[in-house]
């Protein structure tokens, strides 16, 4: 079989550098930073690293990048780990980049004593006004010139815990006139007393990402480090920091982040959906949340697909939703158990029937003969979708309607006799005439019909809760409309109905997928109780957005 992909940037930049013998494995990292739950850019991320550390050889470590001690938590940490494992990957070392805090601390130091850092006493007011602007060329704060030994003492000062928030930082000994305002004597550290979640009060100063990353980076001896682009003017610092420091090179390389259309991508964001409660938590299955994907159905192995079929670009674009639901029916079809559920039921009665009779029939139990048979039973009194009986037919209706014939779906022929209509006006009842030799399998009544419907037996049947998702937002890109992001919450995303579903559904698993037939894609929810199922709607069988574009 030929699927040969031509490869990504990145695949390139390794296969020369493999290739020069620059490096004989690679090391990748996925740096998240544990203030939320990962959503689908990440799983981008998570797909390309570990993917380049499987296709070559290498290894990708974890990274939580905890440098920020107030919006950090153990829950989301928890969370991510699980993620990753889930997607189908495993890291090499599970690290934190607060395991060097004294490692960072000390190189802190040594560009102290190279006279390339220093500790200033300005306010954040005043250091933003003296940074000038990209036009405009900043100015040096008046500690800019404090000798080695006085900013060593105040640092260890910083660090013992003497001064409040705010009062200093450190700061590296650049240029204040770079024409890349990172480079004007950026932050190193901050004073913060703040508890940690994993070095509790040992520090009250944190490192700056900047100062942190590319260090924890050459640490852990990544070749690749590979991140976002909003990081391109930040890989000028990267590399300054390691020039300085003497230590191991690692590379940053950019690529574009990964926007899926009909939704959000940004924890900060998506923190909002859960506070202002716009969702029902951050496994809501309408999130893009990787939890919330799990939760609503989605299968790893559709995820990377879909993954591997985007690739990564170099500019920022916004990917289709509808590709990932192209991966998740491709998936699923091949892989889902099938059953029979109503979602808006209408009787059907079939008068020829015996009462209380019930009839074991079969029908295949997933997308091929290896899943074998399951029985379903068959009685007089069936459920079957409301949209499958017209009153007044249109033109090409090959389903039920009064006089017209239409397969069940592993049972019988039915014919629709006469139908019974409540007070306000609303068919309730269809009454049909059954043909015993139309038996599927064993079909001798020589009768055509063009359509067949899905059923459950009324008496047999068991009680579900389905919910229906659509779209989170109403527009394509919610964070370049005008205003705010919420204002384009698609308040339709949920619609609960009770469903009547085959009895073999009571047995259903967390695990299984299932395709209701000409339903679409189904999971049991784990708000499921034994009293109550819940089933969430994964995604329907074919792509109903497509159609209302092309009508
Ligand atoms: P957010 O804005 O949602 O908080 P982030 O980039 O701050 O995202 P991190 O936890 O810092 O989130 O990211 C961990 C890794 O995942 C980083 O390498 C980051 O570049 C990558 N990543 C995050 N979002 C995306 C995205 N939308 N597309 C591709 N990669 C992403
Ligand atoms: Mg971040």
């Amino acid at each position: 079989m030929s699927d040969e992909k031509s490869l990504n940037f990145l695949e390139e930049i390794i296969e020369k550098d493999l290739a020069d013998g620059k490096y004989t494995s690679i090391v990748t990292r996925f740096p998240p930073e544990p203030n939320g739950y990962l959503h689908m850019g990440h799983a981008t991320s998570i797909c390309l690293n570990f993917g380049l550390s499987k296709k070559y050889p290498g290894y990708t470590n974890l990274r939580f990048d905890d440098t920020n001690p107030v919006t950090e938590d153990t829950e989301y940490v928890e969370s991510i780990k699980e993620d990753i494992k889930w997607l189908g990957f495993e890291w090499k070392h599970e690290r934190y980049a607060s395991d060097y805090f004294e490692e960072l601390y000390q190189y802190a130091i040594t560009l102290i004593k190279k006279g390339l850092a220093y500790v200033d006493d300005i306010s954040s007011e005043e250091m933003a006004t003296l940074k000038g602007s990209p036009t405009e060329p900043g100015k040096d704060s008046p500690f800019r010139n404090r000798t080695v030994e006085e900013n060593l003492e105040l640092f260890a000062q910083m660090r013992n815990g003497d001064f409040p928030d705010g009062a200093r930082t450190l700061r590296a000994k650049i240029n204040m006139s770079h024409p890349n305002m990172l480079m004007r004597d950026p932050i190193l550290y901050r004073i913060k007393h703040a508890h940690h979640h994993r070095t509790g009060d040992k520090w009250c100063i944190y490192p700056m990402y900047d100062f942190a990353h590319g260090q924890s980076d050459s640490i852990e001896n990544i070749t690749h480090s590979i991140c976002t682009l909003e990081f391109v003017p930040h890989r000028e610092l990267y590399d300054w920091f390691i020039e300085k420091l003497e230590i191991y090179p690692s590379h940053q390389y950019e690529f574009a982040r990964r926007n899926l259309s009909y939704t959000v991508m940004s924890k900060r964001k998506l923190l909002q959906l859960v506070n202002d409660k716009h969702v029902n938590g951050w496994d809501d299955p309408r999130m893009p949340t990787i939890s919330g994907m799990r939760r609503r159905g989605f299968t790893p192995a559709s995820i990377r697909k879909f993954c591997e079929t985007v690739g990564i670009a170099k500019r920022e674009n916004v990917v289709d939703f509808s590709l990932l639901e192209f991966c998740l029916r491709e998936d699923l079809n091949n892989t889902a158990l099938r059953a029979m559920a109503v979602l808006d039921p209408l009787k059907l009665v079939i008068t020829n029937y015996e009462d209380g009779k019930t009839e074991e029939l079969t029908s295949e139990n997933g997308p091929d003969e290896a899943y074998g048979q399951r029985s379903i039973p068959f009685s007089k009194e069936l459920w079957i979708e409301r949209e499958d009986f017209m009153e007044e037919p249109a033109k090409k209706w090959f389903r039920l309607a009064p006089g017209a014939m239409v397969r069940l779906k592993s049972a019988y022929i039915v014919r629709c006799d006469h139908f019974i209509k409540d007070e306000n006006g609303q068919v309730i009842e269809l009454q049909c005439t059954y043909f015993p030799e139309s038996k599927s399998g064993s079909d001798t009544s020589g009768l055509q019909t063009k359509a067949v419907i899905h059923w459950v037996s009324a008496p047999h049947a068991a009680i579900a809760e389905v919910r229906l998702y659509d779209r989170l937002f109403k527009v394509e890109n919610p964070s370049s409309e005008e205003g705010d992001f919420k204002d384009y919450i698609n308040a339709d995303s949920l619609q609960v109905v009770n469903a009547f579903i085959e009895p073999s559904l009571k047995n259903a698993t967390l695990q299984n997928r299932y395709q209701f037939l000409r339903k679409g894609y189904f999971c049991l929810d784990k708000d499921s109780t034994e009293n109550k199922l819940v089933f969430n709607r994964t995604v329907t069988l074919k792509d109903a957005w497509a159609k209302e574009i092309k009508k």
